[in-house]
């Protein structure tokens, strides 16, 4: 037996599933069964190399000598990284390094 939610109208609990939606039979109300409040990318949190979580806007510093793809530097450890933005992937974010704007791993960087 799968574990239905009750109707929300008339809280039935003989709901039943019709294809992607839910019904339920004796008020005959039909309502989606994917929760469409669940917002998936405020879940992503971006941590340092020490956990610590990271905010767009933040300054952090490199913690280790990092060669650039595609820019043809090395970002030195040490160099700090004002500004910072988050991206779509917890374990990068994006800087601005030699005037360059540059993804950078997040578990080479420590918040300042
Ligand atoms: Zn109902």
């Amino acid at each position: 037996m799968e574990n239905l939610p009750s109707c929300p109208k008339c809280n039935s609990e003989y709901t039943y599933e019709d294809g992607a939606l839910l019904v339920c039979p004796e008020c005959a109300h039909e309502w989606s069964a994917v929760a469409p409040e669940e917002d998936s990318e405020d879940v992503l949190v971006h941590k340092d190399s020490n956990g610590v979580v990271l905010s767009a806007g933040d300054t952090v510093t490199i913690i280790k000598d990092l060669d650039v793809k595609g820019a043809g530097f090395t970002a030195k450890r040490g160099t700090a990284v004002r500004n910072i933005s988050l991206t779509s992937n917890p374990e990068q974010i994006e800087g601005r390094v030699n005037g360059v704007k540059i993804v950078l791993l997040t578990c080479f960087l420590k918040k300042s």
